[in-house]
């Protein structure tokens, strides 16, 4: 009987999906059902509605208040609950959200930070998941490709607050919840967000096509410059893809395609697999598929790219998006159920898949200028305000989750245009520029007005973010630090700064070493490929460590770098520790590890200016850039922390917390 209920009403929320799609009408047994909602107990809610986003800083917010800017968040406070939210160690977005999805510590869910490494082979990848080649197959790929017919795993562990709500049947929508990808199976309709590659296998890789050759198109990380020469105006252009096996030889495959510009005009036409586009300088195409061919014959995956045409004459500079993965034809599990990606996109039209779509990169590098960035991520802002429309107006029972990236990612490069005293500050930028962050939190008040004008008294909502923001002024070269005090041995000491990979590193005299932005370990015996440090050390280098760390100053303006520095064994708990990094750091605001550091690189000094416009961050002590929270409940337990949510949210709806979460429900004391 209960089985029976169970598919019937699966069915009821798959037919209702579709009925809103205006695709099918309810059946006779779908009305039926529609009588009896799911939710019984009248105490308990019916509706709870959370906005994660990411970024939202509790200074920020109330000063952006104070001026008048965020009305319905003005109201809000006025008579509801509001706290800054405890954020992990590290702030890093994986690690948080993971927090809030398992309501639990690192050691439980396993991620500590952006990057791990495999220590048995000493390979580093991304730390939330991981993508092998198909087994069982023909060799298509690399272990990078997101081939649904690959395995994808992924690495988060630990429970989550919706597996009790889907086996109740409560109805749960997630959208680009971070750290989610592939998206876990289950009744669950779920985009993923953070953590989805592109159709690279990377977290977004845009290109280039020019004919430039200048300075700034050199050696760019996240990003590729094709030259292109043109024969009587047309370019004839080769859009690489996924590697493509042929003769058991790892090879990408490709596209090509035409470029026409018009001799004397601003403009050109891009002919690509069909597709006919006149494009003016400075204007942005909509989505256009591409599809590449692994074999003839045999397989084909689908991906999608956006062009931009920065210049015409005398030169052409065609932008080109990284290769998000086709939400009509969805190559890698981004959706649950599979096919979810495809209905939202036959009402939407299709939209960025890509874990983090604003292109920082292009920004850093200055490949595009403020303004151009500021453009292209608003277009992925007024996407995914489109979609929440979408999705609020058709959400009517149980769990809403929806995502914004937007101020994380403007707050990175563009919080400097608001502060004159940051060393990247222009006072030459745009009214638009200036206003971009504080923009940003203006289109989260109307998001919050439509979220108020949907809820009923049996609704709760949960606004939170991640962490908030910090000045990132100075750059600490941790890696280099550990040789100069020692920890890190090198063969070459006149080489090693040229070390694109841990090169010249002495393993055999090395006691510890930094791979990721918070994270250094030993170079233990036993569980490191090159290990030599005896498990009975541990302890000692790492206090030694750790005291060292605390004593750093900064030379050029005497200042404490790193608030505290801990020991993992000490902070963590749960079956994923043997995962943890041996120490974890909180840098002090300003302060953050180079990006050189993060990947086996060891610049020259130890401290440097930040000139890369990225100068804004959260990867500090989490006393330094704590998140917000909001909710129009009544709130019993003191400064909530982010692993407090999932057994709040189970709270909610009736349940207890899995046994797992170490957090509590802040509805209790
Ligand atoms: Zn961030």
């Amino acid at each position: 009987m209960s089985e029976n209920k169970k598919i019937n009403r699966r069915e009821f929320i798959t037919r209702s999906a579709k009925a809103a799609a205006g695709i099918a009408a309810a059946s006779q047994l779908g009305n039926k059902l529609f009588a009896a909602p799911v939710i019984r107990n009248t105490k308990r809610d019916t509706k709870v509605f959370i906005l994660g986003i990411d970024g939202m800083d509790p200074q920020l917010l109330h000063l952006f208040i104070k001026k008048g800017l965020m009305p319905n968040f003005k109201k809000f406070l006025s008579s509801n609950y509001y706290s800054n939210l405890r954020t992990t160690l590290p702030p890093q977005s994986p690690v948080a959200w993971a927090s809030f999805i398992s309501g639990a510590n690192p050691g439980i869910h396993g991620i500590y930070d952006f990057v791990h490494r495999d220590p048995a082979q000493f390979i580093p990848f991304l730390s939330t998941s991981r993508t092998y080649s198909p087994e069982n197959s023909i060799d298509i790929g690399s272990w990078s490709i997101p081939l649904k017919s690959g395995k994808v795993e992924l690495l988060r562990k630990g429970p989550t607050f919706w597996s009790a709500l889907e086996k109740h049947d409560i109805p749960v929508l997630l959208y680009k919840l971070p750290a989610n990808y592939p998206v876990t199976e289950g009744k669950a309709k779920q985009i993923s967000g953070l953590g989805t590659p592109d159709l690279l296998g990377t977290y977004g890789t845009f290109t280039m096509f020019t004919d430039n050759r200048t300075k700034d198109l050199e050696n760019l990380s996240g990003g590729r410059v094709i030259h292109v020469q043109p024969q009587d105006h047309q370019y004839t252009c080769r859009l690489e893809g996924p590697n493509n096996p042929l003769n058991n030889k790892i090879t990408a495959s490709s596209i090509m395609f035409n470029v026409n510009r018009d001799p004397w005009k601003d403009t050109v036409k891009i002919n690509i697999q069909g597709n006919d586009i006149i494009l003016n300088k400075g204007e942005w195409t909509q989505w256009i598929p591409v599809k590449f061919k692994l074999l003839p014959l045999i397989a084909y995956v689908h991906g999608m790219v956006r062009f931009y045409v920065q210049n015409v004459h005398p030169y052409l500079r065609l932008y080109m998006s990284p290769i998000n993965v086709d939400p009509k034809h969805p190559d890698s599990p981004l959706s649950n159920p599979h096919e979810y990606s495809q209905t939202l996109s036959q009402s939407l039209g299709r939209f960025y898949t890509q874990g983090f779509p604003e292109d920082t990169k292009a920004l850093s590098h200055n490949i595009f200028s403020d303004d151009e960035f500021l453009v292209q991520s608003k277009s992925v802002l007024d996407e995914r305000l489109e979609a929440f429309d979408y999705l609020l107006n058709r959400f009517n029972e149980g769990l809403f989750f929806f995502y914004f990236s937007s101020i994380d990612q403007n707050s990175h490069m563009l919080l400097r245009t608001m502060n004159p005293s940051h060393p990247l500050y222009d006072p030459n930028a745009s009214p638009q520029v200036k206003n971009a962050v504080p923009d940003m939190y203006k289109a989260m008040d109307n998001v919050l007005g439509k979220t108020l004008a949907k809820m009923d008294n049996r609704s709760t909502l949960f606004i939170l973010s991640d962490h908030g923001f910090s000045p990132f002024t100075r750059e600490f070269n941790l890696s280099t630090w550990l040789v100069e005090n020692g920890f890190t041995a090198v063969t070459d000491k006149n080489r090693y700064h040229k070390s694109i990979f841990f090169d010249y590193v002495d393993w055999q005299r090395t006691k510890a070493y930094v791979i990721g932005i918070n994270s250094i370990y030993i170079n233990l015996h036993g569980r490191e490929m090159h290990g030599s440090v005896l498990p009975s050390e541990r302890d000692k280098i790492v206090a030694e460590i750790i005291h060292k760390l605390r004593k750093v100053k900064d030379p050029q303006t005497g200042k404490r770098v790193i608030v505290d520095a801990y020991d993992t064994n000490e902070i963590y708990s749960g079956p994923q520790l043997n995962l943890a990094p041996d120490i974890v750091i909180g840098y002090d605001k300003g302060y953050r590890i180079s990006d050189y550091s993060v990947l086996g690189k060891f610049p020259k000094e130890i401290f440097s200016n930040r000139n890369d416009k990225w100068s804004s961050d959260h990867c500090m002590h989490p006393d330094i850039v704590p998140g917000v929270f909001l909710c129009n409940r009544e709130i019993r337990k003191n400064a909530p922390g982010l692993w407090d949510l999932a057994p709040s949210i189970l709270d909610r709806f009736g349940f207890p917390a899995h046994p797992l979460m170490d957090g509590k429900s802040i509805f209790n004391k």
